[in-house]
């Protein structure tokens, strides 16, 4: 899931069914844009350059032909780029049903950019909130029960970030497991340390910089595969399928 240090909040998301990658970032490109053989939704939390490149992006959405959902800030930076009928920009409050994935954006706190968002993602069978590089947003209390799995960023070079602010977001959400993200070693663990004295029932599992973790052990969640790369990702979703 975690695409690594140059993609923070990087994230590559499957389940039996469908696959989502979000703020890549530059992190695919070249002949990783080749190996990319499903990809139904492609969100962009912001335009800043750990999240977003729009050339890669263009080659993304070239080699896959999937939906590609941003804010007001990337959507200027693609439209004209990408085929207009695969370009969805969304603003906060809105919802959308897109490839069947239920997709919500809420205002991201956030500076130096357009508009930015985070999203709340439904499957079929699990629902997923990722925070971008956002400080906390109060609307996030009218999506209690809404995020089975929560990302949260803890900082790393966000000025709005932190484990403060994590924290608010899972109070708000009262997922059921949380991941950290976008944030160093001593944040990812002060955020597990106020978890469990203040959401003790919240499953926290800390992703490792370009290594795997595999979600679907998690409790309340069907099969969800995070990595850390495309070729390991592909390889372990094929051995991982349900029987
Ligand atoms: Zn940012």
């Amino acid at each position: 899931m975690w695409l690594g240090a140059s993609a923070p909040s990087g994230t590559l998301l499957k389940n039996h069914e469908k696959v989502v990658l979000i703020d890549p970032a530059n992190t695919i490109t070249g002949e990783a844009v080749q190996r990319l053989q499903q990809l139904d939704i492609f969100l962009i939390t912001h335009e800043h350059t750990d999240h977003f490149s729009s050339s890669a992006a263009i080659a993304i959405q070239s080699r896959t032909a999937a939906i590609v959902v941003v804010n007001l800030g990337s959507f200027n930076a693609l439209s004209g780029s990408i085929p207009s009928d695969k370009l969805v920009k969304m603003t906060s409050g809105n919802s959308q049903v897109l490839s069947g994935i239920g997709i919500t954006a809420i205002a991201s706190i956030h500076p130096n950019c357009v508009q930015p968002l985070t999203y709340i993602l439904t499957f079929s069978d699990f629902s997923v909130f990722h925070g971008s590089d956002s400080g906390f947003n109060s609307a996030l209390n009218g999506y209690k029960g809404k995020a089975t799995l929560a990302m949260v960023p803890t900082d790393g070079a966000s000025p709005t970030a932190s484990p403060e602010n994590a924290l608010q977001m899972v109070k708000a959400l009262d997922p059921t497991d949380v991941i950290p993200m976008h944030g160093s070693t001593d944040s990812n663990n002060w955020l597990g340390t106020l978890l469990a004295q203040q959401m003790p029932n919240a499953q926290y599992l800390i992703p490792q910089p370009t290594s795997s973790l595999l979600v679907d052990e998690m409790s309340g969640i069907g099969f969800v595969t995070v990595l850390a790369c495309v070729t390991t990702f592909f390889l372990l979703a094929r051995d991982r399928r349900r029987e």
